[in-house]
């Protein structure tokens, strides 16, 4: 077994609830479920429809805002960005509208269609959670990205203090990658970015290098 997203074999596996297999990679901090653990795709999708949040649900509204306020100030009205995805409703590309941004969006599941050029800024809302292959998403959203633009992510993250095995974060069966803040120390020295802004908790900005 390799990490998914750094490659490296220093892995310690342990049990989580559900009687799930979980690895934790000692490299870059990445917690992620054994390949056993995860949904086919059909089932995910189903899983995804019932996750039926759109604009007229004021908390998804709130819930979005968290990543959408500390990422304000690195826009500019006449920016074209994405969220990346966004699921069945792309709500957070109607709430930057609102902000004179343009904002497209892509899912695998129901916006399969990427944008051809690269992008100001780009939203990972509830989304790296999800990824089975790190590694390839993260080469996929910085060839999207132009350079000094924004990559704005929300996932919740996992630290020591914190009762991973029994965590109700891993109880969604389509979570299966979870990050450390140190993964994201790990990811801008890999990828190219800078950090611009994290909460330590569940929202970070990292900005991408001009020259790498
Ligand atoms: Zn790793």
């Amino acid at each position: 077994m390799k990490c998914t997203l750094c490659a490296g074999e220093d892995l310690n596996s342990f049990k989580g609830n559900d009687d799930v297999t979980l690895y934790k990679c000692n490299h870059c901090y990445l917690i992620f479920k054994a390949p056993q653990n995860w949904l086919v795709a059909e089932a995910e999708k189903d899983r995804y429809q019932q996750h039926n949040n759109t604009e007229e649900c004021p908390g998804y509204v709130t819930f979005l805002s968290q990543a959408l306020e500390p990422t304000l100030p690195f826009l500019e009205p006449d920016m074209e960005g994405m969220d990346f995805g966004c699921g069945p409703n792309p709500v957070l590309a109607r709430m930057l509208e609102k902000n004179d941004c343009a904002c497209s969006y892509y899912d695998p599941f129901f916006f399969p269609e990427l944008p051809d050029e690269r992008q100001d800024f780009i939203f990972a809302t509830e989304c790296f959670e999800h990824f089975f292959d790190p590694n390839q998403e993260l080469k996929l959203l910085t060839a999207l990205l132009r350079p000094d633009g924004t990559l704005t992510i929300m996932t919740n993250f996992w630290d020591e203090t914190m009762d991973v095995a029994n965590w109700w974060y891993l109880k969604d069966s389509t979570h299966v990658s979870f990050f450390h803040t140190k993964t994201f120390e790990y990811i801008c020295t890999r990828y190219g970015y800078d950090l611009a802004y994290s909460d330590n908790q569940k929202v970070i900005i990292l900005r991408k290098k001009v020259v790498w």
